[in-house]
């Protein structure tokens, strides 16, 4: 068993592990930047090292600061969460070359499912539907416009390295490839310093699901069932849900297994989730694989009992999945709100700041993931979300009541917040239909932002 974690991270997901380690009696090291000295991940580990100033390049992202941290503290092990160096390849070779287990994959899956285009390839050997496009990466333009031609418009360019929706281009007709290639190509570039793309139709309209997998180092895969992830603004995630709801049987079945597939083929170790686009006539196509935890893993916690970053733990001490398929039952519905420093009216500015009071709500069936506090700083230099609350219920309608009351329990003072768009599309027709796609917010954008102005506006009288 692991006896001292090194957390490479911050916010509510490193509080999340060191929870959990907390939990297991396995001790925590917590990394900080000069800007997150008083953080709450700093207070909560055993020990906490400053590893550089503020901005993620020379703290959260500085690898050799992160690995001297580990050996200077005696971590057998470093767990990355999500975003900085979770799925960096060369920061998993460092660990290994250091002898610190990297809690994840190893080094190569990630750089073998991290390069979308390699992995697109991989999963059409292996079986796994993937969106009709091309087989690998695409160098020239010529190569685009026959391969666009064939498949037909419109097409998405995306970058081999992207990710966060960056690097990621529409193009509609060959009059509108050219430019689309150079920029996408542009922006991966400059994003990711690799330009390397691919082309994709572009699937209209559709949702997006993904589904939770687990593997051991005996060649044990096991999947916790889907999330559907398509209330996306920017191609950013704000409201999860788990199960899908109003899905079929067979479907989920089928996407469950090829998830499975996917992992297998890779020969995955660790918690991963293999992502789907599923159109509207109910055909799905993976996308990407993300070979780490992610934001939206309490769903899958709440509706299944199984505990993801516990099986990660688990994994990563070399023990075989204590679960098997058959053990896994899902149960119930839950939602996630990810409730980000962000003003929707403003085209969602960032709204760093002082947060003067906090209050987050409780009560059955209610469970919130937040490092805020009254008083504290939310800083510029990292991502904006400030909370995520996540409700259970035994139906998807006790689900949505429990969120909206848990919203209106809910205040955040001092910056702004997505709280009350998101308290607002819990009473929306559509999302209540359950049947939804990616393409809602831009649909309910103007009609969301009217009551949302009026909704504030009330409530500054
Ligand atoms: P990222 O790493 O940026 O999340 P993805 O490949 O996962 O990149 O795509 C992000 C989002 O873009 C998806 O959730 C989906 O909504 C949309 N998307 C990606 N590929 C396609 C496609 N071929 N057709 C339609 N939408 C897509």
């Amino acid at each position: 068993m692991l006896k001292r974690v090194l957390v490479a991270n911050r916010g509510e997901i490193a509080l999340r592990i060191i929870r959990e380690c907390l939990d297991k009696n396995i001790e925590t090291v917590a990394i900080y930047s000069s800007a997150d000295k008083d953080s709450l991940h700093v207070l909560l580990a055993n020990e906490s090292v400053c590893v550089g100033a503020a901005p993620p390049s020379e703290s959260y992202l500085n690898m050799d600061n992160i690995i001297e941290a580990a050996l200077g503290t005696g971590c057998d092990a470093v767990h990355p969460g999500f975003g900085f160096l979770s799925e960096n390849p060369s920061f998993a070779a460092l660990c290994e070359e250091n002898d610190i287990k990297f809690i994840g994959p190893s080094s190569k899956i990630i750089e073998q499912m991290g390069n979308k285009s390699a992995a697109r390839e991989l999963m059409m050997k292996a079986g796994v539907p993937t969106v009709p496009g091309s087989d690998g990466a695409v160098s020239d333009i010529d190569t685009a416009k026959s391969i666009a031609e064939k498949i037909g418009f419109p097409i998405l360019i995306k970058a081999s390295a992207g990710g966060g929706g960056r690097g990621m281009r529409r193009a509609n007709s060959l009059d509108d490839i050219e430019r689309a290639f150079d920029d996408a190509r542009a922006e991966a570039r400059a994003a990711f310093g690799d330009d390397t793309v691919y082309i994709e139709k572009l699937i209209l309209s559709p949702k997006h699901i993904e589904v939770q997998i687990l593997s051991d180092s005996f060649g044990n895969t096991i999947h916790l069932g889907e999330r559907n992830c398509s209330i996306q603004r920017k191609n950013q995630k704000m409201l999860e849900e788990a199960p899908a709801f109003a899905f079929d049987h067979e479907l989920r079945e089928n996407m469950c297994t090829a998830a499975v597939k996917a992992a297998k083929a890779c020969k995955y170790e660790g918690a991963g989730t293999v992502e789907f686009v599923l159109d509207a006539e109910n055909k799905f196509y993976f996308i990407e694989m993300n070979t780490r935890i992610q934001v939206e893993h309490p769903v899958t916690e709440m509706v299944t009992g199984v505990n993801i970053v516990a099986q990660q733990i688990r994994i990563a001490s070399g023990l075989p999945l204590d679960i098997k398929q058959s053990d896994v039952q899902i149960k119930g519905h839950a939602i996630e709100c990810r409730i980000c420093a962000e003003n929707p009216i403003r085209d969602f500015a960032a709204s760093p700041g002082h947060v003067n009071m906090v209050h987050f709500p409780g009560g059955n069936g209610v469970r919130v993931e937040s490092a805020l506090y009254s008083g504290c700083d939310i800083s510029p230099y990292y991502d904006s979300m400030a909370a995520k609350i996540i409700v259970y219920g035994d139906t998807r309608v006790e689900a949505v009541r429990r969120m909206r009351r848990a919203l209106e329990e809910t205040i955040i003072e001092g910056i702004d917040t997505t709280l009350l768009l998101q308290y607002l599309i819990l009473f929306n027709r559509i999302f209540l239909r359950g049947n939804y796609n990616t393409s809602f917010i831009e649909k309910e954008q103007d009609s969301l932002l009217e009551l949302l102005r009026t909704a504030t506006d009330i409530r500054g009288i």
